[in-house]
C-alpha cells in the first residue's frame, strides 16, 4: 500500500514540500509518489488543496 496521486492534481507542489521522505516529485502532467519510499504518513492527503494523493 502507498499513497497515489489522482487526476484532480493541479501541480501546484504542495505536497513535494510536505513529504517527510521527499517521494513527491512532479510529473508531465501531474504530480507522482514513489510507492516505495511512502510511509503513508497522509500528510500529502492533509495539504492537498483537492485532496489528490489517496491510498491506492
Ligand atoms: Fe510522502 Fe507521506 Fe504522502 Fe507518502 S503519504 S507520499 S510519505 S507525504
Ligand atoms: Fe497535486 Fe495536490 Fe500535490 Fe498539489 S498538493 S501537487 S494538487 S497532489
Amino acid at each position: 500500500m502507498a499513497y497515489k496521486i489522482g487526476d484532480a492534481c493541479i501541480s501546484c507542489g504542495a505536497c513535494a514540500d510536505e513529504c517527510p521522505v521527499s517521494c513527491i516529485s512532479a510529473g508531465d502532467d501531474k504530480y507522482m509518489i514513489n510507492e516505495d519510499e511512502c510511509i503513508e504518513c497522509g500528510a500529502c492527503n492533509s495539504v492537498c488543496p483537492v485532496e489528490a494523493p489517496q491510498l491506492d
